[in-house]
């Protein structure tokens, strides 16, 4: 166990999506020493499963590319140096005597703090794929769960299935670019939001209510898919060159769910100081919820100024509700005299 590691942390933050990203930043802005814990091998959260989607709704943020959006936050969320573990996916909590806390990862390493900061979002999400024998064999040719390259898509045939909201956006993003996009839905429903699939109703055309049934291929390639209609049984031959499937995600958060905290159908409840049920233990971003929660990126910064402020009283009941805004704050002194000088 390297020796950073057996340090008792001031806050640990568990999960590095833009919740947690950017508590690390605002804790350091609080003078906390940091450290968060990501399951994965980098940082982004969920955000990384629509890099390549224009993000519109982050304030003060022109349209940007979402793999641009995490390298900033990623950026700064390391200002204040915080820890960073990956690979390590926490699963079990102890309190000890002295009211600090120890996190024990799936694979055994431990990590001390003396509070807690729940960003784990959706958990440990796996994407649900394609329920159809022998499709597995062509997800590194032309079977997709996401998209990280749009110009792959160009003057090509694209089906894509699902109803929801990534389905849609990646419907309108390709179809600029795609000779022809197919919507393939199960339901006569659409679950994405109006506009957008109004305005892939006019860009694409849809086939509802249909399903895949069959993939044929040649060279772990496919090439064409056969769709049945959910209903009447009707079946339907499609010539393809890409597919790409937008079923969703399984939800999973592992043993943090027993835990013993209070929880609501959607998530762990908390305050509206984004304490949970466990003194000493805070949330932040869609791992949470509490009457107004918004489940977006801008609601997860906010989410993360309110708990990493309650982190710092619950150790320092004297200190000051919130950070001294960045021209107050003594933190940025000397970073703001590094920059001037560039
Ligand atoms: C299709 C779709 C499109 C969206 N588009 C937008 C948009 O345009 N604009 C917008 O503002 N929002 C959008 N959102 C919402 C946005 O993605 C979420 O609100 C945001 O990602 C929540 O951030 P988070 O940090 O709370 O959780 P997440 O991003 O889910 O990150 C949680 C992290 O915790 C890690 N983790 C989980 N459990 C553990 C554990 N036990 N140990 C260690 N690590 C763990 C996970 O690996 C993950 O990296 C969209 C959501 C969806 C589904």
């Amino acid at each position: 166990m390297n020796t950073r590691q057996q340090e008792l942390y001031d806050i640990t933050i568990i999960g590095g999506g833009p919740a947690g990203m950017y508590a690390a930043f605002y804790s350091g802005m609080r003078a906390m020493r940091t450290k968060i814990i990501e399951a994965k091998e980098q940082l982004g959260g969920f955000m990384r499963t629509y890099p390549e989607k224009l993000i519109w709704d982050v304030g003060g943020v022109e349209p940007i590319h979402c793999e641009k959006l995490i390298e900033s936050l990623e950026k700064q969320a390391k200002t204040f140096d915080p820890t960073l573990v990956f690979g390590q996916e926490i699963a079990s909590l102890e309190r000890r005597e002295d009211q600090t806390f120890v996190l024990t990862s799936k694979t055994g390493e431990r990590h001390y703090t003396r509070t807690i900061l729940l960003c784990a979002g959706r958990g440990m999400t796996q994407v649900q794929k394609l329920d159809i024998e022998g499709a597995n064999r062509y997800e590194l040719t032309n079977l997709h769960y996401t998209v990280t390259d749009l110009s792959r898509f160009a003057d090509k045939r694209v089906l894509i299935s699902g109803g929801g909201d990534s389905a849609i956006d990646w419907a309108n993003e390709i179809a600029k670019l795609a000779k022809q996009v197919i919507v393939v839905h199960r339901r006569h429903e659409f679950t994405a939001h109006e506009q957008p699939v109004e305005q892939m109703r006019a860009a694409c055309q849809v086939k509802m209510p249909y399903s895949i049934s069959r993939l044929y291929g040649a060279d772990d390639h496919i090439e064409h898919v056969e769709l049945v209609h959910v209903e009447t049984g009707a079946i339907e031959q499609l010539d393809v060159d890409e597919i790409i499937v937008s079923h969703g995600y399984d939800r999973d958060f592992g043993n943090l769910s027993n835990w013993g905290l209070e929880r609501e159908d959607y998530g762990v409840s908390v305050d509206a100081r984004m304490r949970t049920s466990i003194p000493g233990i805070f949330g932040a971003g869609d791992f949470i919820t509490y009457g107004s929660k918004v489940r977006l990126i801008a609601g997860a910064f906010n989410d993360a100024v309110l708990a990493v402020n309650s982190a710092k009283l619950y150790l320092e009941p004297a200190a000051s509700d919130m950070a001294g805004v960045s021209s107050h704050n003594a933190r940025f002194f000397e970073k703001n005299k590094a920059l001037l000088q560039q």
